[in-house]
């Protein structure tokens, strides 16, 4: 070769590259979004910021390839520690193989970066919703909404469980909703290693949705995410957090003045230290659920509306229960007469294996 053609063979080589990077960044452009700054593939225009959460912003879009509007979280500084790694990795595995209606799924993913060197944001595509379940709250829902929200919840946790994964941290601001009143699952809760207390972020986590079992730091089983249900229907229906704790401990003393000290066969699976705390607190004798969750609270103006906030206050008085032995299962709750009125096998028992792509 000589030195002209050499030379020519090497600018055409720095040209593709240049040409590409060009056309790479021709691809993707960048704008701010409160304190951050998204920059994303030119596909998705019109961005605007909806939420934000522990791991990032979240910002509505529409996507001109799919002619529809879409949900972009911008997961901020994932590799920032190992803990933040493994939540986004175990985030994006799980989005992309669980697949449920009642889950959100995932439609694309992306980084503006060109090299693994300087790889470093990352950007989630996902279906849009209309609003998250904290919004939902505020509102006055008839028992039809209400129960056909729960129903829908609880088909999202069935599929969840069947695929081996159990959440322990569902919370209203992880559920959302769209105004025909279908409901999704945001993300998979704690992951079974999850350095909790340590996540190294300025974010304040909510706990009041947390099961005893996962206060208390005992053994847990599929139904520690019926709790959280309960909870959020209680606050549905009370139109406030039913146990705001402002710690675990200040958790656990809201839990035990509304539901009474559990008993003693309860406590006996308590570890030796939990157990001494437990048993020191101030003895409580709780209430019932009639004068937890009063017929005021409810729409009763009717008889068929009388006997759904029967149904409703019979379901909360099943899932409430500290004890998870004795507390409902999901399969029971799907069955119970305020739930079962929506009960379709194609979306309680949709296909629970794992199909990833
Ligand atoms: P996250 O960071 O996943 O906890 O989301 C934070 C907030 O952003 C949620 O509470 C929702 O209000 C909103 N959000 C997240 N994803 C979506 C979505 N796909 N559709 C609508 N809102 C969403």
């Amino acid at each position: 070769m000589t030195e002209r053609t050499f030379l020519d063979a090497q600018k055409a080589v720095i040209e593709d590259f240049a040409m590409n990077k060009n056309k790479r960044e021709r691809e993707f452009y960048s704008l701010d979004v409160g304190d951050s700054t998204f920059t994303v593939l030119k596909r998705y225009q019109n961005l605007r910021p909806i939420g934000s959460g522990a791991q990032g912003i979240v910002c509505s879009a529409y996507d001109q390839n799919l002619e529809r509007n879409v949900a972009i979280k911008k997961l901020s500084r994932p590799f920032q520690n190992q803990t933040h790694a493994k939540r986004a990795y175990r985030e994006l595995v799980l989005m992309k193989c669980v697949n449920h209606k009642n889950i959100i799924g995932l439609l694309n993913v992306f980084t503006p970066q060109k090299s693994l060197e300087e790889f470093q944001d990352v950007y989630l595509v996902m279906e849009l919703m209309d609003a998250n379940l904290c919004q939902v709250i505020q509102m006055e829902l008839d028992h039809e909404r209400l129960s056909y929200l729960l129903y829908q919840t609880l088909c999202g946790i069935k599929h969840l469980h069947a695929a081996g994964i159990i959440h322990r941290d569902l919370k209203p601001s992880n559920i959302v909703v769209k105004s025909d009143c279908t409901l999704k699952i945001l993300d998979f809760g704690l992951a079974r290693t999850a350095a909790t207390g340590l996540l190294m972020t300025p974010y304040v986590v909510t706990r009041y949705y947390r099961a005893p079992e996962v206060i208390l730091g005992m053994g847990y089983q599929a139904n520690v995410d019926i709790w959280s249900v309960g909870c959020i229907l209680a606050e549905m229906v009370r139109h406030k957090i039913l146990f705001p704790g402002r710690d675990y401990i200040d958790q656990w003393n809201k839990v035990i003045e509304q539901l009474g000290t559990p008993s003693q066969d309860f406590l006996m699976k308590l570890n030796q230290s939990v157990r001494t705390y437990v048993e020191n607190r101030p003895r409580y004798a709780g209430y019932s659920f009639e004068k937890l969750f009063p017929d005021v609270l409810f729409p009763a103006d009717s008889d068929h509306n009388k006997l759904k906030a029967s149904q409703a206050r019979d379901l909360l008085s099943k899932m409430l229960v500290i004890d998870a032995s004795k507390r409902i299962s999901v399969d029971e709750a799907l069955q119970h007469p305020y739930i079962n009125v929506w009960y379709d096998p194609a979306e309680v028992e949709a296909l629970a294996t794992l199909f990833c792509h």
